[in-house]
């Protein structure tokens, strides 16, 4: 078995809120717990939707939570050639294939309806390219640490995009290439991607990649019964004074691994070191949502 190496990888495109907090935290407790090395990894390939500053502030609100990192961090935009030289060799096996269609043009469809697999079908006009996801492994099943046995195929799902018409980069590619060249052997993030790993895994299978495993963390939901999440406004997460050792506290709650009361006055650093040790996977709520927890 290699060693551990797990990672956090924000999108920056806002800083990081309660919901990403369970994120960063249980990528980094299961990485500690298990003596394991915990990556940061900034998801900047999409420029329009990160706004200047973000990046840091993350960073910053990471540091303030005690959650330190191993090694450089990798920021997605300096990766286009990785991602270019591993499109190449899905282009030349033959999964896959550019495609001028728009998504006006096939709005009465549930997915992609795969049109331009037999060619473009508007030559001349810009094209994405995009995954065979009918050629890959199917169904893709694995196991997920805390939802169990998982049987999805991904061709129910559509050719997902792997670089766009614009030629900025996709994450399904961009999340895969990354994962292997950073030897990550664990990933920790949110039950809203679960269903992005069929993908990922026939990705992983067709570039010869090693295959993670996976723990999906359940959503953490708002007093307005929606996820918090940066296109629902949810508060960012603050990163000075007590305010930390309260949203950490809080964030142990809300993975159920039963801070002792003392522990809530406690400083980041305790509360950490108390986490890690008693981190439980058993423990997690199985369900794909979370309430957020009340002061
Ligand atoms: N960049 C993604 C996000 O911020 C997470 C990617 C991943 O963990 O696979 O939602």
């Amino acid at each position: 078995m290699s060693a551990y190496r797990g990672r956090f990888a924000p999108t920056p495109s806002g800083p990081l809120h309660f919901g990403s907090l369970i994120a960063a935290l249980g990528s980094f407790l299961d990485a500690r717990h298990f003596g394991g090395k915990w990556l940061v990894r900034i998801e900047d390939i999409d420029p329009p939707r990160c706004p200047a500053g973000a990046s840091d502030t993350i960073l910053r609100q990471l540091e303030a939570f005690g959650l330190c990192w191993d090694e450089d961090i990798r920021y997605q935009q300096t990766r286009g050639d990785a991602y270019q030289e591993a499109l190449d060799r899905l282009l030349q096996d033959g999964l896959v294939y550019p495609c001028s269609c728009s998504r006006k043009q096939w709005r009465n469809h549930p997915i992609y309806p795969g049109w331009c697999r037999a060619g473009v079908r508007e030559p001349g006009m810009p094209v994405a390219w995009r995954w065979r996801s009918d050629l890959g492994i199917r169904p893709v099943e694995w196991s997920d640490r805390l939802f169990g046995c998982q049987t999805l195929d991904p061709a129910e799902f559509g050719d997902v995009i792997l670089k766009r018409k614009d030629d900025l980069w996709a994450y399904q590619l961009a999340v895969v290439v990354d994962d292997a060249d950073q030897g990550i052997t664990d990933i920790v993030r949110g039950y809203d991607l679960l269903d992005n790993t069929p993908w990922q895994r026939q990705l992983q299978i067709a570039l010869g990649a090693s295959q993670p495993d996976y723990l999906h963390l359940p959503l953490i939901i708002g007093p307005d019964g929606q996820k918090l999440s940066k296109q629902n406004l949810a508060a960012p997460l603050p990163y000075q004074g007590d305010a930390v050792r309260d949203q950490l506290y809080r964030a142990l709650i809300a993975l159920d691994q039963s801070p002792p009361k003392a522990l809530a006055d406690a400083t980041v650093h305790d509360q950490l070191e108390f986490a890690i040790h008693h981190w439980e996977v058993g423990k997690l709520p199985a369900n794909t949502q979370r309430q957020e927890p009340g002061w």
